[in-house]
């Protein structure tokens, strides 16, 4: 772990530890003196800075090193010592899978693995991710009873952690991507509950992972790379379908994120109303002027499309035949996506789809 990283580390982690659980702990104060502190990334960093944190919420940040009692109601304060460190906020990863990760058999994971051994995945995972320096993720799709449970853990003090906001299963047409191929009905139910074709099953999917505690909602608008049906990167829901699952959402105070390579894909569920958009691998000048007209956000996960065409060169069997040709073909197709993205002024948000890759290397890994 680089010596910058240990910093976040430290920092975050003394906000993250309840001593008490399920119990607000009274009036704690701490003071952490930061050798150089970048608080806001649009400005300059300042040196020799102390934040005021009281109950784990920052109060204030004041010039110089203060000492416990010299500002009204930090007697007995706790100093955490960062003077010769440098001191900055968690970072935000907007894509993760934080309940599993790349494994050579998983189609025998998908009808082996429980609700109850993917959250304890997901304590780890969520650790390797904390330690990186990432305090917030966006979960998009994973086991549904899992994912709210280690949400909830998480803010209850009860295991650390980032914070995290959950889309629950991901929604998707049935044989599309999310919903597994290849398996007998009874060894993986049809439907299960993420699957949902016409409108009135779409709306009442979106509704039920907002009934079990989804904080957003996350949908597959085209085909995806690592889906175990040949069914090629393009458009899946149907223009209709989409617009019954945005509406439901937005009806519902939710946002969403729509999975989507393709060009048709990303035009319909930016017509449709999406907030964001995941991948966004075929992205051309046209797509990118509905995305500004639109004000919807691209997270386009480069790491995880230079992850899945690493493994499918080096590895020739790690992948099944169908998988290894997509992920040959999209991970190059990405990094252009993004270039065009940002010239014409697309938003993004930094998104890595951790899980392909392994968690905790959001950062680190160069490329
Ligand atoms: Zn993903």
């Amino acid at each position: 772990m680089s010596r910058t990283l240990l910093f976040i580390f430290i920092f975050i982690s003394s906000f993250l530890v309840n001593s008490n659980l399920f119990a607000q702990v009274a009036n704690e104060v701490k003071i952490i003196h930061a050798g150089t502190l970048l608080a806001d990334a649009r400005q300059a960093v300042s040196t020799q800075q102390s934040i005021i944190v009281r109950n784990n919420i920052i109060e204030e940040v004041r010039e110089g090193f203060i000492q416990p009692g010299e500002v009204s109601g930090t007697n007995g304060a706790k100093i955490i010592d960062l003077s010769n460190q440098f001191v900055m906020a968690g970072l935000i990863d907007s894509h993760t899978h934080i309940l599993s990760q790349q494994e050579p058999n998983r189609r025998e994971i998908t009808v082996t693995r429980t609700s109850e051994y993917s959250a304890l995945l997901g304590v780890e995972f969520g650790m390797r991710t904390l330690r990186a320096g990432f305090t917030t993720i966006r979960n998009v799709g994973g086991d549904r009873n899992a994912i709210f449970a280690l949400r909830d853990a998480i803010n209850e003090g009860v295991v650390m952690g980032p914070r995290i906001r959950a889309s629950g299963q991901g929604i998707t047409p049935t044989g599309g991507h999310g919903d597994g191929g290849g398996f007998r009905d009874d060894v993986f139910p049809e439907p299960h509950s993420g699957v949902c074709d016409g409108i009135s099953e779409c709306r009442r999917a979106v509704r039920t992972q907002i009934k079990y505690g989804a904080d957003h909602i996350k949908y597959v608008a085209t085909g995806g790379v690592l889906s175990i049906t040949a069914t090629g990167t393009e458009q899946q829901f149907t223009d209709e379908e989409q617009i019954a699952l945005v509406q439901a959402a937005h009806a519902m105070g939710r946002k969403v994120a729509a999975h989507a390579h393709g060009k048709t894909g990303m035009m319909t569920a930016l017509r449709a109303g999406v907030d964001s958009i995941e991948h966004g691998s075929y992205l051309d000048e046209e797509v990118a002027n509905l995305f500004v007209q639109t004000g919807a956000y691209l997270v386009p996960t480069l790491i995880a499309g230079h992850t899945v065409e690493r493994i499918a060169s080096e590895q020739p069997d790690f992948y099944l035949p169908e998988v290894r040709l997509k992920a040959l073909e999209v991970g190059p197709i990405m990094r252009n996506a993004l270039r065009i993205a940002y010239e014409t002024g697309v938003k993004i948000a930094y998104g890595t789809d951790a899980g392909v890759n392994d968690h905790g290397t959001m950062l680190m890994k160069q490329f």
